[in-house]
């Protein structure tokens, strides 16, 4: 008999719906089987005139999607449902009604859930895309089964991407990078958010995709044969101790490989941990974490632990419900291996992710959902982040790795990577943290700012007097440490106001002006500010001092004048006069640290003239604007884009210096620097902007910037220092 080819697609449809219920993860129930049956006629008959784009029929899509929930995720038969019928109400004729009607109201949300997310998938820029994101999550959580079928459906459509066009291909990669896999991760389905980073790999980046699997390749035998030498060492000894177990070898992704070569910019060579070896032992309840501990005793007998690198995922497991024990040995040849030791319960965790956590509660498996919601929904609610930021901080949690840095007392810390001295001092205590004045790293004094590594042992110096400025903001990078100093900074704020208050009330009754509402109002719009605090902090830190607010006084009396001799004649402002000679005294505006001659626009907000202090301020589309340092806005725009300050300073021209670099060379001896530095700063009218010594194997080198006033200093400068005994050139840059 001969089959046509609808015949054997038809044969092919029904093996399928077999294996989904042999592979179910869960077992099923006789109503189980009938739900799913029925969901599966439902779907193939909805998507019977559809094709995909390599022309296979439409339903091998949704069934393998219901394959990826049953067998790989583990959920239970109303999501294999929910996925069987996926894209039937996006696609088809088939209305929401008659899910609702057919399968209930579960399975109706669900498939609701699911054809939202692919309305709003049509993203134009990442704004858009992290904003519907947030909306998606937002909108979904209320049932996390739609998240997790979702990204079902996104491993399927990246696995069957070849026949589509090239920058789709592209399009859904990245965002499958950006989103599906982090939330892969968030959700403990580890092997998912592999093989999605992979295949995302695979179509962002092709050339670098294929030569780390050709690599791979090629390394595989010589790695499985390290495998076993490793394992043959540890055999033994745990035979010995009657525990039943197995030894694997597990290699590490391409897209983590190809993550640790960016970051450590090393080649695929230098990956030292390609594969980590996992030790999966039987065991009970109750001795499941002894026997994790007794395994590490055996591992680390034969083999030296990096203690910089344990991680303890068993006294407390990560939100995710992941439980295990992970070190990392010096191996043979002097490599390191990470070791991985999980109980087959914690390894199946590790496998299925949230299925097989709930499975092992016992209990009812909504209970273990609503749990597992809520975690998700509080992460989300908080309103406080936009949506890119919580897409940057999401992907910040999940990649940065942590760093552990040792206190004095040698207590061991965990910080996120990057987090510099001052954010050890908040996480050691508030107290600590608001009265840092500098901090040693490893015995040196390092600045507020310094990137503590793993292994480094901080202290932090402290004083009564030390307090948080705006600057700390830049330094610290833990959003405690940063919470805590903009709330000290907040308070200081009111307390010098209040303290401003007071002696604005003083002022003013010194100046025969009554201290109300009405003056205070009138006060607050001559300054140009916003509020009575402005103004307050402002009198109480000083920028408003007596010269403006007798400006004030006068220019009130000027309106009260100039309201009687306006008809007659009308003299020029206070204001004005002021304004010409300053500018007149400083003619030039400077930026940085370098001083340097940039151009800038004024701001209109705060419209500052020659020589008031001031700032300026990079903005995206129009360079840099300068603004007063007592501008309405300026707190706000230091506060929140403090990276994109730039210091700014009005000069007279006429008193210009230059900056000059001079170098040194010479032999490294006793007290040299100090004589070069006593030299320069000493014994003539210069100024050391910069100054940089390095010596290597008794040889001296330094780099000096120093601002002077003219030529002839500088001439006689550099005729001094070659007097200087060791050193034998000075030369101009
Ligand atoms: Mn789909």
């Amino acid at each position: 008999m001969i089959e046509t080819p609808t015949e054997k697609e038809n044969r092919e449809i029904a093996r399928q719906y077999k294996e989904l219920l042999r592979i179910s993860y869960q077992t099923l129930t006789e109503d189980d089987k009938k739900l799913i049956r029925r969901a599966f006629d439902t779907a193939v008959d909805a998507h019977k005139d559809q094709r995909r784009k390599s022309g296979e029929p439409y339903v091998f899509h949704p069934i393998a999607v219901a394959k990826i929930v049953a067998s790989e995720i583990g959920l239970d038969a109303t999501c294999i449902a929910a996925a069987l019928l996926h894209d039937v109400v996006e696609d088809t004729h088939y209305t929401l009604e008659d899910i609702d009607e057919q399968f209930g109201p579960t399975v109706a949300r669900i498939v609701d859930g699911l054809t939202k997310i692919s309305y709003l998938n049509n993203d134009k820029d990442i704004s858009l895309q992290a904003e519907n994101f947030r909306k998606m999550l937002l909108t979904l959580n209320d049932d996390v089964r739609v998240i997790i079928i979702k990204i079902a459906d996104r491993l399927h459509n990246m696995q069957t991407m070849d026949s589509m066009r090239s920058d789709k291909q592209e399009k859904i990669a990245s965002e499958t990078l950006y989103i599906y896999a982090p939330l892969a991760h968030r959700i403990g389905l580890y092997n998912i958010k592999s093989e999605l980073e992979d295949l995302g790999l695979k179509y962002t980046e092709p050339e670098v995709y294929y030569d780390i699997l050709t690599r791979m390749r090629e390394s595989k035998e010589e790695q499985d044969a390290y495998i076993r030498d490793f394992a043959k060492i540890l055999e033994e000894s745990l035979d010995k101790e009657n525990i039943n177990y197995e030894i694997k070898g597990r290699p590490k992704s391409i897209y983590s490989i190809r993550r640790k070569m960016k970051n450590q910019n090393v080649s695929f060579d230098e990956v030292y941990d390609k594969f980590a070896v996992r030790i999966i032992y039987k065991s009970d309840r109750a001795n499941e974490k002894f026997l994790a501990w007794k395994i590490y005793s055996i591992v680390t007998d034969h083999f030296r632990p990096n203690p910089t690198r344990l991680r303890d995922w068993i006294s407390s497991p990560k939100s995710t419900g992941y439980e295990a024990l992970h070190i990392t040995v010096m191996g043979l040849k002097g490599r390191w291996v990470e070791v991985q030791i999980r109980s087959e319960r914690m390894n199946e965790i590790a496998e299925k992710g949230y299925a097989a956590h709930y499975k092992y509660k016992q209990g009812n498996q909504e209970d273990g959902l609503e749990e597992w919601v809520n975690k998700l929904q509080e992460a989300l609610e908080n309103p406080e982040i936009n949506a890119v930021d919580f897409v940057e901080q999401f992907k910040l949690n999940l990649y940065s790795k942590e760093i552990f840095v040792f206190t004095p007392q040698g207590d061991i810390k965990s910080l996120p990577k990057g987090a510099t001295p001052l954010d050890f001092a908040f996480s050691i205590h508030t107290e600590v943290g608001l009265h840092t004045r500098g901090a040693r790293v490893n015995g040196k004094l390092v600045p507020l700012n310094h990137n503590l590594k793993s292994g480094d042992q901080v202290e932090i110096i402290t004083s009564e007097k030390a307090k948080p400025n705006s600057n700390w903001l830049e330094y610290a990078n833990t959003a405690r440490a940063r919470a805590k100093i903009k709330s000290s900074l907040k308070e200081e704020k009111k307390a010098i106001a209040e303290e401003g208050k007071t002696v604005l009330a003083r002022k003013l009754r010194a100046q025969k002006i009554p201290f109300n509402e009405k003056t205070v109002n009138e006060l607050v719009s001559f300054f140009k500010l916003r509020t009575s605090l402005d103004l307050f902090y402002r009198v109480g830190s000083g920028t408003i001092d007596n010269q403006k607010l007798k400006e004030f006084a006068a220019s009130r009396s000027n309106a009260l004048m100039s309201f009687f001799k306006s008809k007659i004649r009308r003299t020029p402002k206070l204001e004005d006069i002021h304004k010409e000679e300053i500018t007149t005294k400083y003619d030039l505006l400077v930026f940085g640290k370098d001083e340097e001659v940039l151009d800038y626009k004024l701001a209109h907000c705060c419209n500052p003239i020659p020589g008031d202090s001031v700032f300026g301020f990079v903005t995206v589309s129009e360079g840099i604007k300068v603004h007063k340092k007592d501008c309405p806005n300026a707190i706000q725009l230091q506060s929140n884009f403090a990276y994109r300050i730039i210091q700014a300073k009005w000069k007279d021209s006429s008193q210009e210096e230059f900056k000059a670099v001079i170098r040194l060379e010479g032999i490294d001896n006793l007290g040299l620097v100090n004589e070069v530095t006593r030299e320069i700063s000493n014994n003539m009218i210069v100024n050391i902007q910069n100054i940089n010594f390095d010596s290597t194997h008794g040889v001296f080198t330094g780099r000096i910037t120093v601002i002077v006033k003219n030529n002839t200093i500088l001439n006689k400068l550099v005729e001094h220092l070659k007097q200087i005994n060791g050193i034998d050139k000075v030369t101009r840059e």
